[in-house]
């Protein structure tokens, strides 16, 4: 392991995962639990963490609605055809949920939508199956989800076959539903090699997943393909699809603009190049680390769980 991350590290990139409007959850007692506890109750307890909080509710349009709070933001489009999610909390939010989709209307889940394959996107996909819904995700979610990871300090197993995605695509896939044209596209490896967009045509609603975090520096997981640079591609590709009046939903964050979405691609922009030029000079990422390149973006940027330093780490290795 690296020197520089160190287990503290890995507990405060925990806490990213969750997003800013969940860090309510992280009761210092659950953070000296998950320090206390061997690794293979660290999922367990990121689960538990992130699961206790609670559901908030926001009206994107007529029939569309954003989630937030126990995991990656979700949207849930409602209607005659069924109801169609993107991304599910954790497993603890289930019952919550499920309760709220319920109050929605008595149209049944159709279809669920996975952004991509981390665990606070996707860890309900099995009761989405039992459900009755679909899961529709890229090739890359389903192969990632049926092997075993090692991510944030914690194990994730392999899925059981009743929670993989059921129709996968490579590049583009498009549904129609409750009078919406939805596509889906495949970002190259940006924050993982599993992400997509959802766009929302008539909506005029995109969600991202994790390729945007709203107002602070993401997490990147280079352990399944994920770069800055990929990043930096991933969201200036999502800006070309968005206009003035888009609706941009982040994987973490509070919902987002054009505008805003511009100002996160410029910061990605002007922290990978400073490093890249400290880099080539060839400083080290302690030196890198010691010299505060991005002294004057921390302030905004780095007040998530993504401390400067822990970004800077990544975008350094991922150049
Ligand atoms: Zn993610």
């Amino acid at each position: 392991m690296d020197s520089l991350i160190t287990r503290r590290d890995m507990l405060r990139q925990v806490g990213v995962l969750s997003g800013a409007g969940a860090l309510v959850a992280f009761t210092p007692e659950w953070i000296w639990a998950l320090q206390a506890k061997p690794q293979p109750d660290a999922l367990a307890q990121m689960r538990a963490g992130m699961g206790a909080t609670p559901i908030t509710s926001q009206s994107l349009g007529p029939n569309i609605t954003m989630l937030a709070g126990p995991g990656g933001n979700v949207v849930v489009l409602n209607g005659p055809d069924g109801k169609v999610v993107v991304d599910t909390f954790v497993q603890p939010a289930w019952n919550n949920l499920k309760a709220t989709l319920d109050k929605m209307g008595s149209q049944r889940i159709a279809t669920l939508i996975d952004t991509h394959w981390h665990f606070d996107h996707a860890d309900n996909n099995g009761s989405f199956r039992k459900a009755g819904a679909a899961i529709v995700a890229h090739d890359n979610t389903k192969k990632r989800l049926s092997e075993s990871h090692e991510l944030l300090g914690a194990k994730f197993p392999p899925a059981p076959a009743g929670a993989l995605p059921t129709q996968t695509f490579a590049n583009m896939h498009k549904l129609d539903a409750n009078g919406e044209q939805i596509v889906l596209n495949h970002i190259p490896p940006a924050h993982t090699d599993t992400d997509i967009s959802i766009h929302f045509q008539k909506a005029n609603v995109l969600h991202l997943g994790d390729v945007y975090f709203n107002g602070m520096y993401p997490f990147i997981d280079a352990s399944t393909g994920g770069s800055i640079g990929g990043m930096i591609n991933g969201a200036t590709s999502a800006m070309k699809q968005a206009d003035a009046n888009t609706k941009i939903v982040p994987g973490h964050g509070p919902l987002g603009d054009l505008k805003q979405l511009t100002a996160y691609c410029d910061v990605l922009v002007t922290v990978r190049d400073r490093i890249a030029k400290l880099k080539k000079s060839g400083q080290t990422l302690q030196q890198v680390l010691a010299a505060s390149p991005t002294k004057d973006l921390d302030a905004t940027w780095g007040k998530g769980f993504m401390t400067p330093n822990d970004f800077l780490t990544i975008v350094y290795n991922t150049i």
